[in-house]
């Protein structure tokens, strides 16, 4: 038997409700901070990603799905969306149609990581992404903005970390003075923060080898020599969070694993999902634009995944279903009345009533027990004596009760109907 491929799943039509409820409180949220939606394609070429995300990050060194097409080029399966939504943002010239640009998606990514709970294959992300601005009241607005949703959702055990990593130049400073501290102890490292030291510094940080963590703790800090600007950027973001009781703190180890970040970085985690614990992250990139082949034009932006979300929701027991129900079963007494039978049910379905009909030749007993199965409010008894006088019986399911109804006026029907 042919299986889903390793770190991919599906989602049931059980589970599809939870899906629905949960993206439309997203878009929902989007649209009264006025972002719009973008779609962008599942593959780019290879060299977007590679060049936008960073060959020293994880990602692109060891998760993506690339592959070789059959004109020979090398493509790639999103990975993340910010990339993709500023190759669209360049492409499509959408900073000479507004200045300022606030976009969002939900779309499935690709990594090859190693599978586990919270952690998959195919995942998928909501996110937005904001172009045109250096505002750092944007910035609040971004971590607001994802705050809101994730809390809306109903999820409480959560603690939002925020971060500066400033500019480059400050940055390359720091790391210099990283490396200084790191010299000599490098033989106590992980064979991965080794590799970091040259390739990518802050991401030792990250570690989660408990001698790394120990050597780590003694570290000087990047948010202690950030220059002046981005000092005063950071204290603006703050002063927005705190006037809005946002419940933050200032995390200085959170570096976030991608090359494009300047300035503000945070990430919103849950306590309870276990080990892959960060529901979202973002911050903010105001080089990558240029980078990227356009202008020069700062962005913002986050990415929260839906699956850590919904396992989160599981396990604080929130985001609870209605128990599903279907307005009318039509319960067939003649198997000769199909296509009169079928015919009523459509009228019922033009006026939107979720309507369902037996389509196995059951007995009427078991056409009962499965319109009972269906939550179904009504059963409609379609055929009969009552159907030689144009009639047929409309039953209420949760009274008992029963009355004549005449079939040839949906209407009439509808208007007996509670929703
Ligand atoms: P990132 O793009 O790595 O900053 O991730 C943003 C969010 O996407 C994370 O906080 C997770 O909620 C989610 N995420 C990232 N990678 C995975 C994965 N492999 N499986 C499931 N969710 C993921």
């Amino acid at each position: 038997m042919i299986k889903a491929i390793t770190g991919t799943k599906d989602t049931l039509p059980s589970e599809i409700n939870k899906w629905y409820l949960l993206e439309n409180l997203v878009k929902k949220i989007f649209s009264c901070y006025n972002y719009k939606e973008i779609r962008t394609p599942v593959f780019e070429e290879t060299a977007l990603f590679c060049r936008g995300i960073g060959t020293s990050t994880d990602i692109v060194s060891k998760e993506m799905y690339t592959f070789i097409d059959r004109r020979e080029t090398s493509l790639t399966l999103k990975p993340e969306m910010t990339a993709s939504v500023v190759r669209s943002f360049i492409e499509n010239a959408m900073d000479k149609k507004q200045s300022l640009n606030k976009l969002f998606y939900i779309s499935p990514m690709f990594r090859q990581e190693r599978p586990q709970a919270g952690r998959f294959r195919q995942f998928h992300q909501f996110g937005a992404e904001a172009l045109g601005s250096n505002d750092p009241l944007l910035d609040a607005e971004m971590i607001i903005m994802a705050y809101n949703i994730i809390s809306n959702i109903g999820l409480k055990n959560l603690e939002v970390k925020i971060n500066s990593l400033g500019v480059p130049e400050s940055r390359e400073k720091y790391k210099t003075e990283l490396r200084k501290f790191l010299a000599g102890k490098e033989a106590g490292l992980s064979e991965d923060s080794k590799k970091r030291i040259d390739t990518n510094i802050l991401r030792i940080f990250d570690s989660k080898d408990e001698n790394d963590q120990k050597i780590m703790a003694d570290a000087p800090l990047l948010i202690n020599h950030l220059d002046d600007e981005s000092i005063a950027h950071f204290e603006k973001v703050k002063k927005v969070l705190d006037s809005l009781k946002i419940p933050y703190t200032v995390d200085p180890k959170l570096v976030r694993g991608l090359d494009y970040y300047t300035n503000t970085t945070f990430e919103i985690i849950s306590g309870s999902v276990g080990s892959q614990s960060a529901l979202c992250g973002g911050g903010r990139y105001n080089l990558l634009v240029e980078q990227l082949g356009g202008g020069a034009i700062p962005g913002i932006g986050f990415a929260a995944g839906i699956e850590r979300i919904l396992l989160a929701c599981e396990n604080e027991n929130v985001l609870n279903l209605p128990e599903e129900k279907i307005d009318v079963y039509v319960v067939r007494l003649d198997k000769e009345l199909d296509a009169e039978a079928y015919l009523l049910a459509e009228s019922l379905r033009k006026e939107n009533l979720q309507v369902e009909v037996d389509y196995l030749l059951r007995s009427v007993k078991a056409q009962m027990r499965e319109a009972n199965r269906l939550n179904a409010k009504y059963a409609l008894f379609f055929g009969g004596e009552e159907y030689s006088s144009g009639e047929a019986v409309l039953k209420n399911m949760s009274e008992g009760t029963e009355e004549k109804i005449n079939i040839k006026d949906s209407l009439s029907i509808i208007s007996k109907i509670q929703r």
